[in-house]
């Protein structure tokens, strides 16, 4: 397993964990683009948006999404939140397991440069 989100959710390499349960793992960005800068993932590898191809990986995503409400409520993000996930290229993505930033602390500018 050469994936470095696979190993943050399987507690192999360490990360600022704000958020657990069986099925997502949310946790610090390294080099965070906001005061609240928390990545949401899936615990099972999924590539990105492109590999959410059937019931169970739908149910992951969606998982993450559920995780993002509960982490936005427990934070007061009273201001609202941005949620973001790139996919592929020409988007930027970096890592090849899904992720959903979960963006706060300031306003956000639309659209995204
Ligand atoms: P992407 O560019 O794929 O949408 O986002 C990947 C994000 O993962 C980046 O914002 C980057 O800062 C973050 N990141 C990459 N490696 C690590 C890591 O080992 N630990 C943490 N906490 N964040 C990481
Ligand atoms: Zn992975």
């Amino acid at each position: 397993m050469s994936c470095i989100f696979c190993k943050i959710a399987a507690g192999e390499i360490p990360a600022d964990i704000v958020f657990k349960n069986e099925r997502v793992t949310a946790f610090t960005d390294l080099n965070p683009m906001a005061p609240t800068h928390i990545l949401i993932i899936p615990n099972q590898h999924i590539d990105s948006v492109d590999a959410i191809v059937n019931d169970e990986t739908a149910r992951a995503a969606a998982e993450c999404l559920r995780a993002a409400r509960e982490i936005a409520q427990a934070r007061a993000l009273t201001g609202g939140y941005r949620l973001v996930t790139n996919t592929g290229p020409d988007a930027g993505q970096s890592v090849p397991h899904l992720h959903f930033h979960l963006l706060a602390g300031r306003l956000m500018t639309w659209p995204p440069g």
